[in-house]
């Protein structure tokens, strides 16, 4: 078969460059990926094989294999999955197809410490690249179940790749890497050696559900030499394959929390907060889900994918699980194991399934309580959150009117109360005037523009506490006037302004009614000079420095609102 030379697309390049040079600290994670991404194919061929009766392919012992040769320095990754087609094998090693690696190699260019630098690699995965920087060539025998005829692979990495179809070949996918020479002869990174590979699958794949295994010959000594005893060796599994999600809390420790949830998210960082949950009774299922700490670069763009994998009794089904979490959770990352359900079950199913939508009735709540806890017990952690996600739970606030209050209630604004750190509801609340009843706001495209409005006058007079919304989506929300703790949020640019007390607000509107007969000939005057520009011009409370300003009705949109719209057109 003749051998086709193909080069790298740009991005695979320099990221291939960045590998190459090790800018990651860490080696020891190219195992992680490689064993991932055969723990992938194996759930994958597992699901089609499933579905397809007439797939052609074994599924009888699926696993994964280490296999070391200290004198050829070879380390290879094989399992006996999906494999890869010629053309997936172009498609999927040759190219990168996340939308966030143009921005991240950007940034990461523009990194200036290798700390900051180490920061970036951390929030995005590498994947099967993360092999050179372990390895000065890498090939990939691959046969893609069903097919006959396999692709072979290979790759220094400079540049060029290339590929080559074979007859023969196992099904599923075998990564064979040649070491640096480096890497063999430093004790830390020897990963010829049984008890380092021993070591690194433990703390990073131990929880994978598939076995892996490591052959004898490997096992039998660290130096290659024949073993002392010739017998044949049975493999060693190398992980307890045991499914996080259905073990008790004080049974798994944080790392291993934190290793499903890379495996689960591609995400390098330790999650922000794991959240478990068991539930009992006619519809049984667990979830282990993750709050992540920084939000994804994609987490706006369309088709971003959610997190939620669902597992039926600890079978792989499904990826981005949209069933199960509101748009506005969807940086939430996990898994949700069900018993009751069919492993044959479809997204179309999910999407209608009662007890699906209970399920996610409850994981919302769930994750919003996580918040609330959050909020009380580690501020800190809470101010990551908001800042975070606080954009995208606001979505909430429009989408899921069940859980608005709560929404609300974990949610943060920027305040007239301080100029830096935003407040809650909660502490708006314990701060009102006597006699206030609404919970006010004003909305604006930055903090300034909205100080600076004539509509603040009264409130800053009175000392009257002001929460400034400058977010797009605020503008929405707020037209609904959700209550928290039984008090209304109101916007300063609508309606009469009533502060004071119950007295003073008498006082005030006896002196308006008095003063506005005294000025009704000005007023008439001038409401008749603007008609069709305003409804009505009447004296006002608001002010206290500006002779005059526009306000709304109650009913009426905002006047940011107003240049949105017609900003769109409308
Ligand atoms: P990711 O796993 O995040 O998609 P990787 O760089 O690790 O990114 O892998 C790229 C793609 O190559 C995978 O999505 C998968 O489609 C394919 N792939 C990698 N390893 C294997 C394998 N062992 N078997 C089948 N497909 C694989
Ligand atoms: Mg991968």
């Amino acid at each position: 078969m003749p051998t086709e030379t193909f080069e790298f697309q740009v991005e695979a390049r320099q990221l291939l460059q960045m590998m190459i040079h090790s800018i990651y600290s860490n080696k020891d994670v190219f195992l992680r990926e490689l064993v991932s991404n055969a723990s992938d194919a194996l759930d994958k061929l597992r699901l089609e094989a499933l579905r397809d009766d007439s797939l052609d392919a074994d599924v009888s012992d699926l696993h994964i294999a280490i296999e070391t040769d200290r004198q050829a320095r070879t380390l290879t990754v094989r399992d006996n999955g999906i494999g890869m087609s010629h053309d997936e094998v172009v498609q999927l090693i040759g190219t990168i197809a996340n939308s966030g690696t143009a921005k991240f190699l950007r940034d990461f260019k523009e990194a200036e410490s290798t700390a900051a630098a180490e920061g970036l690699i951390g929030q995005f995965g590498v994947g099967f690249y993360s092999s050179f920087m372990v390895a000065d060539e890498v090939t990939l025998l691959t046969r893609r179940a069903g097919e006959s005829q396999g692709t072979r692979w290979t790759s220094t990495g400079e540049g060029t790749y290339t590929i080559e179809t074979v007859d023969s070949a196992p099904q599923g996918t075998a990564v064979t890497l040649r070491l640096k020479p480096e890497d063999t002869d430093d004790q830390l990174h020897d990963y010829v050696s049984p008890w380092k590979i021993r070591e690194i699958v433990k703390r990073y794949s131990d929880f994978i559900t598939w076995p892996v295994r490591m052959a004898p010959e490997a096992a039998d000594g660290a130096d290659g030499a024949e073993g002392a005893d010739d017998a044949p060796r049975e493999p060693e599994t190398l992980n307890s394959m045991k499914a996080l999600w259905a073990r008790s809390r004080d049974e798994v420790t944080d790392d291993e929390y934190h290793e499903l949830y890379k495996h689960i998210s591609h995400d390098w960082s330790a999650p922000l907060e794991t959240i478990r949950l068991q539930a009992e009774g006619t519809f049984e299922y667990q979830a282990l889900l993750f709050i992540p700490s920084h939000a994804p670069q994609d987490l706006f763009m369309q088709g971003y994918q959610r997190g939620i994998q669902l597992y039926v009794k600890r079978v792989f089904i499904m990826d981005d699980c949209e069933a199960l979490m509101p748009p506005y959770l969807r940086f939430v990352k996990g898994v949700v194991d069900a018993q009751d359900l069919s492993l044959n079950v479809s997204r179309e199913i999910l999407q209608q399934d009662r007890q699906i939508q209970l399920m996610h009735r409850r994981l919302a709540k769930k994750v919003l309580s996580t918040v609330k806890d959050m909020m009380s017990a580690e501020p800190e952690r809470y101010a990551t959150f908001w800042r975070e996600f606080g954009r995208v739970l606001k979505e909430g606030l429009l989408s899921d009117f069940e859980n608005r209050e709560a929404i609300l209630g974990v949610s943060s604004f920027a305040t007239t109360h301080d100029k830096d750190e935003p407040t809650t509801l909660r502490q708006y609340v314990e701060r009102m005037k006597d006699g206030q009843e609404h919970i006010f706001y004003l909305t604006g495209e930055s903090r300034q523009a909205i100080e600076n409005s004539p509509h603040m006058e009264a409130f800053r007079a009175k000392g009257v506490e002001v929460l400034l919304l400058t977010d797009p989506v605020d503008e929405v929300w707020v037209q609904a006037e959700p209550a928290f703790d039984g008090k209304q949020l109101r916007s300063v640019a609508k309606g009469e302004v009533d502060l004071g007390t119950e007295e003073e607000k008498k006082e005030a509107a006896t002196e308006r009614e008095g003063r506005q007969q005294e000025y009704s000939d000005l007023l008439g005057w001038m409401t008749d000079r603007l008609s069709g520009t305003v409804k009505e011009v009447r004296l006002s409370s608001r002010l206290t420095v500006s002779p005059a300003c526009i306000v709304s009705d109650m009913h009426d949109v905002t006047p940011a609102l107003e240049n949105m719209y017609r900003a769109m057109g409308q």
